[in-house]
């Protein structure tokens, strides 16, 4: 047999054995309506599989039945077994680790080892909150004038709506999915309709894992906001955990302030990556690669402007641009491949219409700038330098594999420059001065820093924005108490 027929035949058997229906009481079934939605491959634009249409009514079933789980016992459940379900599914994923980064290639796009690598990232969070799920604990203390006690406790939040994008379609989810399981909450969980499969392969897993029905639902739909907005309205969900746009987010806030609920918001990115004149060039370079060029730039975290110190401007753009020239385009499941495609045409729109505008405006181009020609929805890496402060690409997030280079005269200028946009996930400085790295560290508009790396990606980590980039944090012992509510029980001391 040769080489390509075999890998069809791989490609079939794993998508032949993802379940493609939605995941309610722990039952598959199919949406009500009878229909299905398609999901493509971005390197063709094939369809590659066909998942279940959920009507707002199979979404509201979805939620009674976290419910009545959650009602039903999953809140009072021993943290040990909920312990022992997280580290199996952590233990299966990581198995399956080759047949479910193909999967990912296949329905997103990345190349296989950006996949593995998620794999790893997104079953991190089911081992660290597996560890988590038996160090819950509450406070004990005396009144301050010695006549009663004070007694703490955490309890979980309650039945949980996740909405999760297509960048990062399993680590999106295991980071919401592993601390409301570890808490003792259930959840209905709605992937991106472009990139359903790897979260259904999740639903699966834990299913096996031995997750009671109930406490995790599955919902994919065609329509996103008709079938989710009744749950965000409906009184039995007690928290909104959304990660996507910006734009999406403030829409779901203004839906949830109707309950009063409890939201956890990961928004849009804009982040500026600094590189200072005491840095190591090399050292930037590489980080940069990272920082702009991981997951083919379509990630929250990824470096949207570069701000250069004017004495090394041209040595780090130079160099930038001969890294990410070179870099081989193609579908993520071919040998040798470093940049797939984008998620779909109106994205790769965006991105030439965002460089366009750029170049328009006075930008030079270093590499790249255009698409690439024939199927799928692939952009040529890309370096601008010269890019005028009113370009659209220092506002907007970008999304693809485009790198703006300004360069900056002074601290001031560049702490300024980096803080001037309403989002504020992540920020990456470059800089070999102890002192000026904690003082700009402290001064940027962030909710976190890459210091001298270009990834902050870590499941005992707390990731997440300020500003317009979100509320909350998910990883590390803040990403559990997302999920937790602190009660009080005043006692009588005598
Ligand atoms: P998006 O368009 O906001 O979609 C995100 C999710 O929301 C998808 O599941 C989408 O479903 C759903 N959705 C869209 N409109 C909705 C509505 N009216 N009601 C309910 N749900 C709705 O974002 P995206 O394009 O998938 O993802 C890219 C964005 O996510 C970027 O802005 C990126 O920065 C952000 N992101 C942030 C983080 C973080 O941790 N801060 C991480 C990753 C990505 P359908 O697509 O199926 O319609």
């Amino acid at each position: 047999m040769s080489t390509t027929t075999d890998q069809a035949a791989a490609e079939r058997a794993v998508l032949q054995g993802v379940p493609k229906q939605l995941y309610i009481a722990g039952r598959w079934r199919d949406g009500a309506g009878g229909d299905t939605v398609a999901v493509e491959d971005p390197a063709t634009g094939e369809t590659i599989a066909e998942v279940a249409d959920a009507t707002p009514g199979d979404a509201l079933s979805a939620l009674g039945a976290a419910h009545d789980a959650w009602y039903g016992g999953w809140r009072d459940s021993a943290p040990r077994d909920r312990s022992d379900i997280l580290r199996r599914a952590y233990e299966a994923i990581m198995d399956r680790a080759d047949d479910l980064a193909l999967l990912m290639t296949l329905e997103m796009g990345k190349p296989l080892a950006e996949s593995k690598a998620e794999i790893a990232y997104g079953a991190s969070f089911l081992r660290w909150y597996a560890e988590e799920a038996v160090r819950l604990d509450g406070r004990f203390t005396m009144h301050e004038a010695g006549t009663g006690r004070l007694l703490t406790m955490k309890q979980p939040v309650g039945p949980c709506v996740f909405i999760t994008p297509w960048n990062f379609p399993l680590a999106m989810g295991t980071r919401k999915v592993g601390p409301a399981i570890a808490a003792g909450c259930t959840m209905v969980v709605k992937p991106a309709k472009l990139t359903p499969l790897s979260m259904l392969m999740l639903a699966k897993i834990l299913e096996q894992a031995g997750l009671p029905g109930g406490v995790l639902n599955v919902v994919t739909a065609r329509s996103s906001g008709s079938v989710m907005e009744p749950l965000i309205r409906d009184p039995r969900t007690r928290k909104l955990s959304f990660t996507g746009s910006t734009e999406v987010g403030r829409r779901l806030i203004e839906q949830a302030a109707e309950q009063v609920l409890n939201v956890s918001m990961e928004l849009g990115g804009n982040a500026p990556f600094v590189v200072f004149e005491d840095a190591d060039v090399d050292d930037a370079v590489n980080g940069a690669m990272v920082a702009k060029m991981r997951n083919i730039g379509e990630a929250c975290t990824a470096a949207n402007r570069f701000h250069v110190a004017a004495p090394v401007a041209a040595e780090f753009a130079r160099k930038l641009a001969e890294r990410m020239g070179a870099m081989k385009i193609g579908r993520g499941t071919e040998e040798g491949v470093e940049v797939g495609p984008l998620i779909d045409d109106e994205q790769l729109a965006k991105v030439d219409e965002l460089v366009q505008d750029a170049v328009a405006k006075g930008a030079r181009v270093l590499c790249g700038g255009e698409r690439v020609d024939g199927a799928g929805h692939f952009y040529k890496p890309t370096v601008l330098v010269d890019v005028p402060g009113d370009a659209r690409l220092l506002r907007e997030e970008i999304f693809g594999p485009v790198a703006p280079i300004m360069a900056f005269d002074s601290e001031k200028e560049a702490i300024a420059a980096a803080n001037a946009t309403e989002f504020g996930l992540v920020a990456y400085l470059y800089t070999a001065d102890i002192k000026r790295a904690l003082r700009v560290s402290e001064r940027i508009e962030t909710g976190m820093v890459g210091l001298n790396q270009g990834l902050v990606s870590n499941a005992g980590a707390p990731f997440g924005g300020v500003k317009q980039s979100g509320i909350g944090r998910e990883g590390g012992p803040e990403g559990i108490a997302e999920y937790l509510e602190t009660k009080y029980v005043a006692i009588a001391a005598d």
